[in-house]
């Protein structure tokens, strides 16, 4: 739909690929108090631990220099596996997928009738979990308005107002916040790694400070913020 209406995705591709493997390997067993929603910082490589049903994903960055096929080997996948656990190789894999990752913004929202919402309308790489929930919020913005505009009890401009508002919260906030949390993920340098345990002491020291850090990578400040804008 969105190149059909010729709107531009604006933003960039990052030059690394995800590999997403999948084990029933149980990380709870080797790993004392893993969250099932767990980031690895580390210079060399950085991973992903993601608890899903029967399974855990984890997820690598693979430069792009490695090609595809590579990638997807079954030795690639072992190898990056047994960077996680020390002493620990040769698990099994459920399976294995490789992708691009993006940080792009539709131009607009909103050509005429034609709306668009969810991953149509924005893509952000998936550290910190904000694609989904940004299409929910899409949603939540847009259904109401439409549904009065549809009513006859508001004027079609009111579908503008969802575009400003979404297409402005998601540059200010998805976009950046993931930007952010992947580099935060894979700084190399001592001095970035200290810069950014230090914040996130300093962060957990104080209860206002905490609040409000939950409050915007939870997305929830996102959605008080978008009736401000218009
Ligand atoms: C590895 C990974 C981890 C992620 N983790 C998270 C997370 O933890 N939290 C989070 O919030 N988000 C996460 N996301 C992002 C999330 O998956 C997406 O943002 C979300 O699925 C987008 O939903 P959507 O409905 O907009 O698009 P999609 O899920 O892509 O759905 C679009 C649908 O439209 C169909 N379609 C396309 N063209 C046509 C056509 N012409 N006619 C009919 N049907 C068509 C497609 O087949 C598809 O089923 C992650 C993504 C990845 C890749």
């Amino acid at each position: 739909m969105r190149r059909a209406l010729g709107v531009e995705f604006e933003g960039f591709t990052w030059p690394e690929r995800f590999l997403v493997v999948s084990t029933p390997f149980d990380f709870f067993a080797v790993i004392p108090h893993l969250a099932s929603v767990s980031y690895v910082t580390d210079p060399e490589r950085w991973h992903f631990l993601l608890r899903i049903p029967d399974l855990w994903r984890v997820m690598f960055p693979i430069p792009p220099e490695v090609p595809d096929a590579v990638a997807l080997e079954h030795a690639y996948a072992q190898a990056a596996l047994a960077s996680v656990v020390p002493g620990i190789t040769n698990y099994q894999i459920a399976h294995t997928t490789l992708y691009r990752v993006h940080q792009r913004v539709a131009k607009t929202y909103r050509v005429g009738r034609m709306l668009l919402a969810g991953d149509a309308a924005h893509i952000n790489n998936p550290l910190g979990g904000m694609g989904m929930n940004g299409g929910i919020h899409d949603a939540v913005n847009l259904t109401d308005r439409l549904a009065r505009v549809i009513a006859g009890e508001a004027h079609a401009d009111e579908l503008d107002r969802y575009d400003r508002q979404r297409r402005l919260v998601t540059l200010e906030y998805v976009q950046t916040q993931s930007i952010r949390n992947k580099q935060n993920l894979e700084a190399r340098e001592d001095k970035e790694r200290d810069r950014f345990r230090d914040e996130l002491r300093r962060i957990a020291a104080d209860p206002g400070l905490t609040r409000d850090y939950l409050l915007r990578v939870s997305m929830i400040a996102s959605l008080k913020r978008a009736p401000e804008l218009g």
